[in-house]
């Protein structure tokens, strides 16, 4: 498994490989822009291009751009609907200049009382016309597993497999997942059990197929099974646990995927703490 971070911008897109470097990282994860906010500077071309070259020649594999928070595909209110069909469109060609192969977005939410299956059609219906304006080319849009938080829709794999087929039915091979370890797990998926484990990759594999799979996000989780409450822990320190996330990461069929870390940081120590984790994991053989 290739193992990296998502990268601040802090610093801009200079900072980001300096960043990955520091952490012995192998690919990771961007936000584009501020991902609380609804404009963005538009992306210079001087400052796209040197990025992909500096990442390039730094050896660093995949690259993801994570769509802003505020993208709602399942909403039916405008203006968030078309706002958030305009902003997630506007992703996919940031992707492409940044050299990204990927946009993650979180599928969309219900309101309270909002039934999911009209909302996955809304989510369907976005996300084919976000690729119609993109014309994304080598981005791939990306859907990522929820905890099903706060009418959070693509917490079961049978919603994603809806959305998936939906979408592939009128732009083929446009579309993948990233599987979330923290949110699967909060939304009802133990990861933290080898019976657990082998039951979830066989339910995603039969019912939206392992050859969908594009990215992974490695987090332990603060809550617990099923709690539906989406709070990534560092590695180890959460509710799945040392033994069951180095289950994880060893698994073969999950072995060319890059997973970003999206664990608490207050220093590169935190970063480097779970790198070492995550690598020594990987590198020990079956208990
Ligand atoms: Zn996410
Ligand atoms: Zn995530």
């Amino acid at each position: 498994m290739k193992l990296g971070f998502h990268y601040s911008l802090a610093k801009g897109f200079s900072g980001v490989v300096a960043q990955a470097l520091k952490v012995g990282a192998d690919c990771g994860q961007v936000f584009s822009r501020n991902p609380r906010s609804w404009t963005a500077k538009p992306l210079d071309e001087a400052d796209a291009l040197a990025f992909q070259a500096a990442w390039r020649s730094a050896g660093l594999g995949s690259l993801a751009v994570h769509a802003p928070y505020l993208v709602n595909l399942a909403s039916n209110q405008e203006p968030l609907r078309q706002n958030s069909i305009q902003t997630l469109a506007e992703e996919m060609i940031r992707a492409g200049r940044l050299g990204a192969q990927y946009v993650i977005v979180h599928p969309g939410r219900v309101k309270k009382g909002e039934d999911a299956p009209s909302g996955i059609t809304r989510v369907i219906q976005a996300a084919v016309r976000v690729l119609e304006i993109a014309r994304p080319g080598l981005v791939r849009l990306l859907l990522e597993t929820t905890s099903g938080q706060a009418g959070d829709l693509g917490q079961r794999f049978e919603e994603l497999a809806e959305m998936v087929r939906g979408i592939e039915a009128a732009k083929p091979a446009a579309v993948g997942i990233c599987l979330d370890t923290a949110h699967v797990f909060a939304a009802g998926y133990d990861l933290a059990t080898p019976k657990g484990l082998d039951r979830t990759l066989m339910d995603f594999d039969r019912l939206i197929g392992l050859d969908r799979l594009a990215f992974l996000h490695l987090n332990d989780s603060r809550f617990g099974l099923g709690e539906k409450k989406d709070r990534h822990e560092a590695l180890g320190r959460g509710r799945i646990g040392s033994k069951a996330l180095a289950r994880f990461i060893r698994r073969p069929e999950l072995n060319h995927l890059c997973a970003v870390m999206e664990t608490p940081r207050q220093s590169d120590e935190d970063d480097r703490l779970n790198m070492a984790r995550a690598r020594s994991w990987a590198s020990r053989p079956e208990p």
